[in-house]
């Protein structure tokens, strides 16, 4: 027990039993705790960040019987938006993103299914119905989170932390209370917030995705800046509740992402309503009589740079993410920052989560090269807190993690983008099996398929392995869950052509693909 070392004799032992399956083993015991009638505030392990991967880490460290404590704060955003326990992905994130764009497909929904009979009286959407009810379901996660903490015995501290030195944090809370806290390990867990361009008159009147989804009444009419996941998918939702819509692109959507599906999605949200300003950036905002925000913009297609300007009742700023560990104080501690983009490094003894400080880690959106998304922080939150342990030495593996954008026609892929394959391997190393295809469901209300395409790159030699696979369709996520799987497993041309399709399914067209990009033969599909 860590905790032992720090304590005087007045601090008296609890026993407890723990019981858990890692790995395929079982583990059980009893450990030793310490506890002073709740007064001892050294514990094995202090987590700072409740979202995602610090809650999983938290979690699984006291399934081993730790003494471990949490500390969870958010700073209101620039609009005074604040909200419960579990970070990013519960309160602004994956799951009220998730509701909205569900929102915006049932629209969809309602509009296909005249087709199939439905007689559908005349129907109208309330912002205020769908968030209050997104809302109260994230508030129900919130307390959800708050009572597996207590299940598990993890003391949980609504305050800001920050280091004193190595092994010392201080939790703040709202109301200015201070509590000192020693570990013997720490992970910092913080995550990231939006970020907003320093333009003028953006900081008063912009909102980001943090009060996004909070917002009682609707947005009306909306600028979106930016050009990557939260940018397209806010976009997508908002248009498929019949919003007007405008998203500015600074460069080129979803960067790091094959940019022929990049395109497609685009096209489809293009041809579904939403209006993109390519190649321009906001340079002033104001407020004006209506309450609307006139906003000035620069277009790139004009060679002289000219201004342009629009009127928006909302603005939306989907510029990226900046890491929080400006409050952290890491300058008391011997953790070393990227001073580039302000986030944590890690990698140091081996190990992808251990940070340059003996006994600190880091996992999730703050650190340095990996993958922002849930999943990764949870399954490194709890690997982590394992090898801490000693229950297994099992490392995180962030290669080739499956991904999804939800936007109205949903993009999901694994693995490498057609200009990363022949950055890797050139054009005579790759192969690129391609097709269109119509999903069943968009046939009956003559839905636009024409951006429904697959793409699957693998080598060109041998058993032709898989190096990448995307796909825009229905229910992308879903599909691309089972492939990463398939992926990993080493997956290869001969493997996935094998492989009985289910009918009749989008994920289908996948092992029915036979048409190489190089062969220049029409990939569109017809019939069965
Ligand atoms: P977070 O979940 O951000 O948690 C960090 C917590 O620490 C926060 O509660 C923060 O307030 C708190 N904190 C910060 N500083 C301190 C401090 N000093 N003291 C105490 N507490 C502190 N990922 C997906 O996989 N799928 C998706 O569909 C998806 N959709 C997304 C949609 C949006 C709009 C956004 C913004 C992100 C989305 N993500 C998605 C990404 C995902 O939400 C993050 O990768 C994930 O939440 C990161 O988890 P984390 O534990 O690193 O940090
Ligand atoms: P990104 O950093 O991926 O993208 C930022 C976007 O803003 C880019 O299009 C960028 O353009 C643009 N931009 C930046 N600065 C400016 C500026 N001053 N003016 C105009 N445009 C600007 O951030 P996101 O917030 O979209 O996503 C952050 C992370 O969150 C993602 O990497 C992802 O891991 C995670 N996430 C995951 C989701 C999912 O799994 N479905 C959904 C949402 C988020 P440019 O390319 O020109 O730099």
């Amino acid at each position: 027990m860590a905790a032992s070392g720090h304590l005087s004799k007045q601090f008296f032992k609890t026993f407890r039993q723990f019981k858990t399956f890692v790995d395929g083993r079982h583990f059980s015991g009893t450990v030793r705790t310490y506890c002073s009638s709740g007064r001892d505030n050294s514990y094995d392990l202090i987590v700072i960040g409740g979202g995602s991967g610090g809650l999983a880490c938290a979690k699984e460290a006291a399934s081993f019987g730790k003494k471990v404590a949490v500390l969870d704060f958010v700073t209101p955003s620039t609009q005074g938006t604040k909200w419960g326990l579990g970070g990013t992905c519960v309160n602004v994130g994956c799951i009220p993103k998730k509701l909205m764009h569900q929102s915006a497909l049932l629209g969809q929904a309602i509009k296909d299914a005249k087709s199939f009979g439905w007689n559908i009286p005349e129907t109208s959407f309330s912002w205020e119905t769908m968030a209050a009810n997104i809302q109260g379901h994230v508030k129900s996660l919130n307390w959800g989170h708050r009572v597996q903490l207590k299940d598990k015995d993890v003391t949980y501290l609504n305050a800001k932390g920050s280091f004193l030195d190595d092994k010392t944090i201080e939790a703040l809370d709202a109301k200015g209370r201070k509590t000192i806290l020693k570990g013997d390990k720490i992970v910092i867990a913080v995550g990231g917030r939006p970020t907003i361009p320093d333009i003028p008159g953006a900081k008063e009147h912009v909102i980001t995705s943090d009060d996004l989804f909070w917002l009682k009444k609707s947005p009306g009419k909306t600028l979106v800046v930016g050009a990557s996941y939260v940018a397209l998918e806010c976009a997508g939702f908002l248009a498929g509740v019949g919003l007007d819509v405008t998203v500015m692109v600074r460069s080129i959507p979803l960067r790091g992402f094959d940019q022929e599906m990049a395109n497609h999605v685009c096209a489809y949200m293009e041809n579904h309503g939403v209006k993109f300003l390519y190649k321009c950036q906001p340079d002033h905002m104001k407020k004006i009589g209506t309450g609307q925000i006139a906003v000035q913009y620069r277009n790139g297609h004009n060679s002289d740079e000219e201004i342009e300007e629009d009127y928006f009742n909302t603005v939306l700023m989907a510029t990226g993410r900046w890491p929080e560990t400006k409050a952290l104080c890491l300058q008391n501690t011997s953790v070393k920052i990227d001073s580039s983009t302000g986030k944590i490094i890690g990698g140091f003894n081996n190990d992808f989560e251990k940070t340059s400080a003996d006994n600190i880690y880091a996992i999730g959106d703050i650190l340095l090269d990996r993958p922002e998304l849930t999943p990764v922080a949870i399954r490194a939150g709890k690997l982590l807190a394992r090898r801490l342990f000693e229950v297994s030495h099992s490392q995180m593996d962030y290669a080739s993690v499956g991904t999804t954008v939800f936007t109205p026609l949903e993009y999901g892929c694994v693995g490498l983008s057609e200009e990363s394959a022949l950055h890797k391997y050139g054009e005579d190393g790759i192969e690129v099996y391609h097709s269109y295809y119509k999903p069943l469901e968009f046939t009956v209300p003559q839905r636009d398929a024409s951006q429904c395409y697959i793409k699957f790159i693998c080598m060109r030699e041998g058993p032709k392995k898989l190096v990448g696979l995307h796909y825009l369709g229905p229910n992308a996520g879903e599909v691309i869950q089972g492939f990463a799987t398939a992926f990993r497993a080493g997956a290869s041309m001969s493997t996935v052509m094998s492989t009985v399709g289910i009918h009749p399914t989008c994920a289908e067209e996948i092992v029915k693909l036979n048409i190489t990009k190089r062969s220049g033969k029409d990939p569109q599909v017809t019939g069965c």
